[in-house]
């Protein structure tokens, strides 16, 4: 049956529909109706609400089902492409962000994240700084530029990697995100690994660290093993996916500041480099 729905009631339903699949709801049942029975107002508009949530949710899917069919017979989009667009949904949906008081605390722009849709790698840090805060992009200033020798010394280039940040908002004055601004933001990284589906993410530092496995610890014990890492709350597109192996090491900034610590980062990177068959560059590992 063709399903009317008032544009601005659909707006909202589709923005109730958006926001449990980014709490990782998916499925949606609509109660059998029963034997009739005395509901109280609230109820019963209740019902209606959840009747159409359902329908909606149904129409909405069919549109995306009948959508990515014609997609298919244009042209077989490739996972990289479907990547992609999955990509900018999460970039879509997380808008002109403010859901966390990072956004009036003078950052210029969002930093979403950059890179492969489909990379085996994936590094995360803390969050943006100036220079990541004037250009958008993470990791663009010096730490980014040792960040880019590393990947470089590892025998990759920047864009085979996918780069993110815990926060995308820069917090005033470079502190180290707050735990609510970190728990707000993270639903957004936590989808971003789920599409991408890296093999490996490295921690860089001990707030990318901490947040993504939530294991309170310092440097020395987070550094030197594997951790199995699936993206909490979001379910990846991908079943097959295991999920990816995680491992921690010193952010740059830190080994700008105490560069007698890149021999240790490097043993990191020599470990992800093992796991994932990469043989670096004869110079690079001298
Ligand atoms: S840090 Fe994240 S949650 Fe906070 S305002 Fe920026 S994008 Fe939104």
């Amino acid at each position: 049956m063709a399903l009317t729905l008032d544009p601005e009631l659909r707006r909202a339903l589709a923005e109730r529909v958006r926001y449990c699949h980014e709490m990782g709801i998916y499925d949606f049942y609509r109660r059998e109706s029963g034997p009739a029975e005395f509901k109280e107002p609230e109820s019963a508009a209740s019902e209606v609400l959840s009747a159409s949530l359902s329908a909606t949710s149904t129409v909405l899917q069919s549109e995306l089902r009948e959508e990515m069919s014609a997609r298919k017979s244009a042209a077989v989009p490739s996972v990289a492409e479907d990547n992609i667009l999955e990509i900018k949904l999460i970039r879509e949906d997380l808008g002109e962000c403010t859901r966390c008081k990072l956004h009036q605390q003078g950052r210029k722009q969002i930093v979403f994240g950059v890179g492969n849709p489909r990379a085996e790698l994936m590094f995360v840090g803390e969050g943006p700084g100036a220079d990541e805060d004037t250009q958008g992009e993470p990791f663009v200033g010096r730490a980014g530029q040792l960040l880019n020798n590393m990947i470089k010394a590892m025998g990759l280039r920047r864009e085979d990697i996918y780069i993110a940040n815990i926060v995308k908002c820069r917090p005033p004055g470079n502190r180290t995100p707050e735990r609510d601004e970190c728990e707000t933001c993270s639903p957004f990284l936590m989808r971003q690994i789920a599409v991408v589906k890296p093999k490996v993410i490295v921690a860089l530092g001990a707030v990318a660290a901490k947040n993504l496995l939530a294991i309170n610890a310092p440097m020395s014990e987070l550094r030197g093993r594997w951790y199995d890492f699936k993206p909490a709350g979001v379910r990846s597109g991908d079943p097959s996916w295991p999920g990816a192996r995680l491992a921690v090491t010193y952010h740059p900034a830190f080994l700008l500041r105490d560069p007698r610590q890149k021999g240790e980062a490097w043993k990191d990177l020599q470990m992800v480099m093992k796991y994932l068959g990469i043989e670096p560059p004869k110079k690079a590992a001298e």
